[in-house]
Protein backbone atom coordinates (compact mmCIF):
# COMPACT_ATOMS: atom_id res chain seq x y z
CA UNK A 1 0.00 0.00 0.00
CA UNK A 2 1.17 3.49 -0.70
CA UNK A 3 2.84 5.06 2.48
CA UNK A 4 0.55 7.99 1.93
CA UNK A 5 -2.48 6.23 2.38
CA UNK A 6 -4.94 7.04 5.40
CA UNK A 7 -4.36 3.99 7.44
CA UNK A 8 -7.26 1.71 8.13
CA UNK A 9 -8.46 2.04 11.85
CA UNK A 10 -10.01 -1.29 12.08
CA UNK A 11 -10.37 -1.13 16.02
CA UNK A 12 -12.60 2.20 15.24
CA UNK A 13 -14.62 0.21 12.48
CA UNK A 14 -18.01 -0.39 13.12
CA UNK A 15 -17.84 -2.99 10.35
CA UNK A 16 -14.79 -5.04 9.86
CA UNK A 17 -13.71 -8.24 12.15
CA UNK A 18 -15.95 -11.21 13.21
CA UNK A 19 -19.94 -10.13 13.02
CA UNK A 20 -22.24 -11.99 10.86
CA UNK A 21 -21.89 -11.42 7.49
CA UNK A 22 -23.66 -8.65 5.66
CA UNK A 23 -24.44 -8.40 1.73
CA UNK A 24 -24.86 -5.13 -0.09
CA UNK A 25 -25.74 -4.79 -3.57
CA UNK A 26 -25.25 -1.74 -5.76
CA UNK A 27 -26.01 -0.37 -8.68
CA UNK A 28 -24.16 2.77 -10.75
CA UNK A 29 -26.65 4.10 -12.53
CA UNK A 30 -25.81 5.75 -15.86
CA UNK A 31 -26.57 5.24 -19.44
CA UNK A 32 -24.44 3.17 -21.84
CA UNK A 33 -22.81 5.79 -23.31
CA UNK A 34 -21.04 6.74 -19.97
CA UNK A 35 -18.77 3.90 -20.01
CA UNK A 36 -14.91 5.09 -19.47
CA UNK A 37 -13.95 3.14 -22.06
CA UNK A 38 -16.03 4.98 -24.18
CA UNK A 39 -14.41 8.30 -23.57
CA UNK A 40 -12.83 8.96 -26.96
CA UNK A 41 -16.16 7.49 -29.06
CA UNK A 42 -18.73 9.46 -27.08
CA UNK A 43 -17.18 12.88 -25.68
CA UNK A 44 -18.90 14.50 -22.86
CA UNK A 45 -19.79 17.21 -24.83
CA UNK A 46 -22.09 14.96 -27.17
CA UNK A 47 -23.90 12.77 -24.67
CA UNK A 48 -27.09 15.03 -24.60
CA UNK A 49 -27.32 13.59 -28.39
CA UNK A 50 -27.58 9.44 -27.58
CA UNK A 51 -30.92 7.68 -26.89
CA UNK A 52 -31.47 7.12 -23.14
CA UNK A 53 -32.12 3.92 -22.43
CA UNK A 54 -31.25 4.19 -18.64
CA UNK A 55 -34.80 4.65 -17.52
CA UNK A 56 -35.97 1.06 -19.30
CA UNK A 57 -33.03 -0.67 -18.29
CA UNK A 58 -33.27 0.61 -14.11
CA UNK A 59 -36.90 -0.36 -14.34
CA UNK A 60 -35.19 -3.50 -15.21
CA UNK A 61 -33.13 -4.19 -12.57
CA UNK A 62 -35.94 -2.30 -9.70
CA UNK A 63 -38.23 -5.51 -10.84
CA UNK A 64 -35.59 -8.06 -9.95
CA UNK A 65 -34.88 -6.62 -6.69
CA UNK A 66 -38.50 -6.42 -5.71
CA UNK A 67 -38.74 -10.07 -7.13
CA UNK A 68 -35.75 -11.41 -4.75
CA UNK A 69 -37.03 -8.87 -1.82
CA UNK A 70 -33.40 -7.19 -2.19
CA UNK A 71 -32.69 -3.54 -1.24
CA UNK A 72 -29.39 -1.81 -2.96
CA UNK A 73 -27.79 1.60 -2.66
CA UNK A 74 -27.96 3.26 -6.56
CA UNK A 75 -24.71 5.20 -7.13
CA UNK A 76 -25.99 7.91 -9.56
CA UNK A 77 -24.52 10.12 -11.87
CA UNK A 78 -25.21 13.43 -11.83
CA UNK A 79 -25.68 13.99 -15.24
CA UNK A 80 -28.46 11.65 -15.31
CA UNK A 81 -30.06 12.77 -11.98
CA UNK A 82 -29.79 16.57 -13.32
CA UNK A 83 -32.15 15.42 -16.55
CA UNK A 84 -34.09 12.47 -15.10
CA UNK A 85 -35.33 13.79 -11.43
CA UNK A 86 -37.90 11.53 -11.54
CA UNK A 87 -36.54 8.28 -12.16
CA UNK A 88 -34.16 9.42 -9.32
CA UNK A 89 -37.22 10.10 -7.10
CA UNK A 90 -38.68 6.43 -8.27
CA UNK A 91 -35.85 4.93 -7.21
CA UNK A 92 -36.01 5.95 -3.84
CA UNK A 93 -39.91 5.96 -3.55
CA UNK A 94 -39.47 1.93 -3.82
CA UNK A 95 -37.06 1.74 -0.77
CA UNK A 96 -33.56 2.04 -2.42
CA UNK A 97 -30.87 4.16 -1.34
CA UNK A 98 -29.54 7.26 -3.62
CA UNK A 99 -25.60 7.63 -3.13
CA UNK A 100 -23.09 9.87 -5.85
CA UNK A 101 -21.58 8.52 -8.44
CA UNK A 102 -19.75 11.47 -9.70
CA UNK A 103 -21.47 14.10 -12.18
CA UNK A 104 -19.45 14.02 -14.77
CA UNK A 105 -18.34 10.17 -15.08
CA UNK A 106 -14.38 11.51 -14.55
CA UNK A 107 -11.73 9.11 -13.32
CA UNK A 108 -10.01 10.67 -10.40
CA UNK A 109 -6.77 9.77 -11.66
CA UNK A 110 -7.12 12.20 -14.38
CA UNK A 111 -8.60 14.91 -11.82
CA UNK A 112 -6.93 17.43 -9.14
CA UNK A 113 -7.97 17.60 -5.95
CA UNK A 114 -9.34 20.69 -5.99
CA UNK A 115 -11.66 19.31 -8.98
CA UNK A 116 -12.74 16.07 -7.70
CA UNK A 117 -14.01 18.16 -4.38
CA UNK A 118 -16.31 20.48 -6.43
CA UNK A 119 -17.54 17.55 -8.75
CA UNK A 120 -18.14 15.33 -5.82
CA UNK A 121 -20.25 18.52 -3.62
CA UNK A 122 -21.42 19.87 -6.44
CA UNK A 123 -22.90 16.07 -7.38
CA UNK A 124 -24.27 15.50 -3.83
CA UNK A 125 -26.22 18.92 -3.59
CA UNK A 126 -27.89 17.96 -6.75
CA UNK A 127 -29.48 14.65 -5.67
CA UNK A 128 -30.12 16.43 -2.20
CA UNK A 129 -32.11 18.67 -4.03
CA UNK A 130 -33.56 16.12 -5.80
CA UNK A 131 -34.75 14.10 -3.19
CA UNK A 132 -35.05 16.26 -0.09
CA UNK A 133 -32.94 14.44 2.12
CA UNK A 134 -29.40 13.74 2.83
CA UNK A 135 -26.79 11.69 0.24
CA UNK A 136 -23.73 10.45 2.53
CA UNK A 137 -22.37 8.14 0.19
CA UNK A 138 -19.97 7.56 -2.92
CA UNK A 139 -19.14 5.75 -5.32
CA UNK A 140 -16.34 6.91 -8.18
CA UNK A 141 -16.14 5.89 -11.47
CA UNK A 142 -14.09 3.12 -12.92
CA UNK A 143 -13.26 2.02 -8.98
CA UNK A 144 -10.81 4.75 -9.44
CA UNK A 145 -9.48 5.60 -5.87
CA UNK A 146 -6.50 4.39 -5.75
CA UNK A 147 -2.87 4.45 -4.34
CA UNK A 148 -1.41 7.47 -6.56
CA UNK A 149 -5.27 9.89 -5.39
CA UNK A 150 -5.34 8.29 -1.81
CA UNK A 151 -6.02 12.03 -0.90
CA UNK A 152 -9.63 11.38 -2.44
CA UNK A 153 -10.78 9.96 0.88
CA UNK A 154 -10.34 13.30 2.62
CA UNK A 155 -11.65 15.15 0.25
CA UNK A 156 -14.90 12.88 0.26
CA UNK A 157 -15.11 13.85 3.95
CA UNK A 158 -14.61 17.17 3.17
CA UNK A 159 -17.03 17.30 0.24
CA UNK A 160 -19.61 16.05 3.29
CA UNK A 161 -20.07 12.09 2.37
CA UNK A 162 -19.84 9.66 5.36
CA UNK A 163 -18.82 6.42 3.59
CA UNK A 164 -17.36 5.29 0.29
CA UNK A 165 -17.56 2.25 -1.96
CA UNK A 166 -14.74 2.93 -4.16
CA UNK A 167 -11.50 0.39 -3.13
CA UNK A 168 -11.50 -2.66 -5.61
CA UNK A 169 -8.16 -4.17 -3.42
CA UNK A 170 -7.17 -6.09 -6.57
CA UNK A 171 -4.16 -5.62 -9.26
CA UNK A 172 -5.08 -4.65 -12.46
CA UNK A 173 -4.45 -2.67 -14.84
CA UNK A 174 -6.22 1.23 -15.00
CA UNK A 175 -7.78 0.55 -11.33
CA UNK A 176 -7.59 -1.42 -8.27
CA UNK A 177 -5.89 -0.89 -4.97
CA UNK A 178 -3.66 -3.48 -3.99
CA UNK A 179 -3.33 -4.44 -0.55
CA UNK A 180 -5.98 -2.55 0.64
CA UNK A 181 -8.53 -4.46 3.50
CA UNK A 182 -10.72 -6.96 1.96
CA UNK A 183 -13.77 -6.09 4.50
CA UNK A 184 -15.61 -2.75 5.45
CA UNK A 185 -13.29 -0.47 7.30
CA UNK A 186 -13.14 2.95 8.75
CA UNK A 187 -10.24 5.33 7.57
CA UNK A 188 -9.34 8.31 10.08
CA UNK A 189 -8.63 11.20 7.87
CA UNK A 190 -7.45 14.47 9.44
CA UNK A 191 -11.21 16.24 8.61
CA UNK A 192 -12.84 13.05 10.05
CA UNK A 193 -14.20 8.94 9.29
CA UNK A 194 -14.55 7.53 6.24
CA UNK A 195 -16.39 4.36 6.27
CA UNK A 196 -14.73 2.25 3.32
CA UNK A 197 -17.05 -0.51 2.04
CA UNK A 198 -14.60 -2.55 -0.87
CA UNK A 199 -16.02 -4.22 -3.96
CA UNK A 200 -16.18 -8.12 -2.87
CA UNK A 201 -13.05 -10.46 -3.86
CA UNK A 202 -12.18 -14.35 -4.05
CA UNK A 203 -8.79 -15.73 -2.29
CA UNK A 204 -7.37 -17.08 -5.44
CA UNK A 205 -3.75 -17.24 -6.37
CA UNK A 206 -1.53 -14.93 -4.30
CA UNK A 207 -4.11 -11.46 -5.35
CA UNK A 208 -7.71 -11.24 -4.54
CA UNK A 209 -9.77 -11.73 -7.71
CA UNK A 210 -12.47 -9.12 -8.32
CA UNK A 211 -15.94 -10.84 -7.68
CA UNK A 212 -18.13 -8.00 -7.32
CA UNK A 213 -21.02 -8.24 -10.09
CA UNK A 214 -20.43 -5.91 -13.60
CA UNK A 215 -18.22 -7.44 -16.06
CA UNK A 216 -16.82 -10.14 -13.71
CA UNK A 217 -20.59 -11.55 -13.58
CA UNK A 218 -20.49 -11.78 -17.23
CA UNK A 219 -17.34 -13.14 -17.54
CA UNK A 220 -16.36 -15.40 -15.32
CA UNK A 221 -18.20 -18.69 -14.76
CA UNK A 222 -20.97 -17.97 -12.11
CA UNK A 223 -19.14 -20.08 -9.81
CA UNK A 224 -16.61 -17.55 -9.11
CA UNK A 225 -19.09 -14.88 -7.98
CA UNK A 226 -20.77 -18.03 -6.03
CA UNK A 227 -17.46 -18.81 -4.41
CA UNK A 228 -17.17 -15.34 -3.49
CA UNK A 229 -20.56 -15.31 -1.54
CA UNK A 230 -19.50 -18.24 0.54
CA UNK A 231 -16.04 -16.59 1.61
CA UNK A 232 -17.75 -13.26 2.64
CA UNK A 233 -20.02 -15.76 4.41
CA UNK A 234 -17.45 -17.89 5.85
CA UNK A 235 -15.70 -14.69 6.97
CA UNK A 236 -18.18 -12.66 8.55
CA UNK A 237 -17.56 -10.25 6.18
CA UNK A 238 -19.86 -7.09 4.53
CA UNK A 239 -19.91 -8.33 0.91
CA UNK A 240 -20.23 -5.51 -1.46
CA UNK A 241 -21.55 -6.43 -5.16
CA UNK A 242 -22.95 -4.55 -8.36
CA UNK A 243 -24.26 -3.97 -11.86
CA UNK A 244 -25.29 -0.94 -13.97
CA UNK A 245 -28.41 -0.42 -16.19
CA UNK A 246 -27.05 -1.04 -19.31
CA UNK A 247 -25.49 -4.65 -18.42
CA UNK A 248 -29.46 -6.09 -18.21
CA UNK A 249 -30.26 -4.14 -21.14
CA UNK A 250 -29.48 -6.91 -24.68
CA UNK A 251 -30.57 -4.51 -26.91
CA UNK A 252 -29.11 -0.93 -26.30
CA UNK A 253 -27.10 0.62 -29.28
CA UNK A 254 -23.84 -0.81 -30.47
CA UNK A 255 -21.43 1.90 -30.85
CA UNK A 256 -18.52 1.42 -32.96
CA UNK A 257 -15.34 0.69 -30.86
CA UNK A 258 -12.40 -1.40 -30.72
CA UNK A 259 -12.85 -5.51 -30.40
CA UNK A 260 -11.52 -5.75 -26.46
CA UNK A 261 -13.90 -2.92 -25.37
CA UNK A 262 -16.46 -4.61 -27.60
CA UNK A 263 -16.37 -7.70 -25.47
CA UNK A 264 -15.67 -6.16 -22.47
CA UNK A 265 -18.75 -4.03 -22.76
CA UNK A 266 -21.06 -6.42 -24.62
CA UNK A 267 -19.98 -10.00 -24.05
CA UNK A 268 -22.72 -11.67 -22.17
CA UNK A 269 -24.87 -8.69 -21.91
CA UNK A 270 -27.91 -12.36 -21.93
CA UNK A 271 -26.57 -13.66 -19.25
CA UNK A 272 -26.93 -10.65 -16.36
CA UNK A 273 -30.33 -11.08 -15.33
CA UNK A 274 -30.52 -14.63 -14.70
CA UNK A 275 -27.13 -14.40 -13.04
CA UNK A 276 -28.05 -11.10 -11.16
CA UNK A 277 -31.06 -13.32 -10.12
CA UNK A 278 -29.04 -16.28 -9.18
CA UNK A 279 -26.80 -13.90 -7.02
CA UNK A 280 -29.41 -12.18 -5.34
CA UNK A 281 -31.34 -15.03 -4.06
CA UNK A 282 -28.21 -16.38 -2.49
CA UNK A 283 -28.00 -14.19 0.02
CA UNK A 284 -30.05 -11.26 1.68
CA UNK A 285 -29.33 -7.81 -0.23
CA UNK A 286 -29.91 -4.96 1.49
CA UNK A 287 -28.26 -0.90 0.63
CA UNK A 288 -25.58 0.40 3.02
CA UNK A 289 -27.65 3.07 4.64
CA UNK A 290 -29.72 -0.07 6.12
CA UNK A 291 -26.56 -2.00 6.74
CA UNK A 292 -24.92 1.79 8.40
CA UNK A 293 -28.44 2.42 10.33
CA UNK A 294 -27.78 -1.44 11.62
CA UNK A 295 -24.41 -1.32 12.87
CA UNK A 296 -24.85 2.48 14.71
CA UNK A 297 -27.30 1.25 16.66
ZN1 LIG B 1 -19.73 4.33 -13.67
Amino acid sequence: MNPNAPVPDRAASRFGGAQNARFVFSVDLEDYFHVSAFESIAPRARWDQFTSRVDYSTNVLLDLLDDTHSRATFFVLGWVAERQPKLIQAVAARGHEIAAHSYWHQRVTTMTRADFTADAIRTRELLEQILGADVSGFRAPSFSITPSNAWAFEALVEAGYRYDSSVFPIRRRGYGFPGAPRDAYTIQTASGALDEFPLATLSLGPWPLPAAGGGYLRHFPFQVIAASVREVKDAGRVGVYYIHPWEVDVDQPRLATSTLTRWRHYGGLRHTAPRLRRLLESAPFTSFRALREERAA
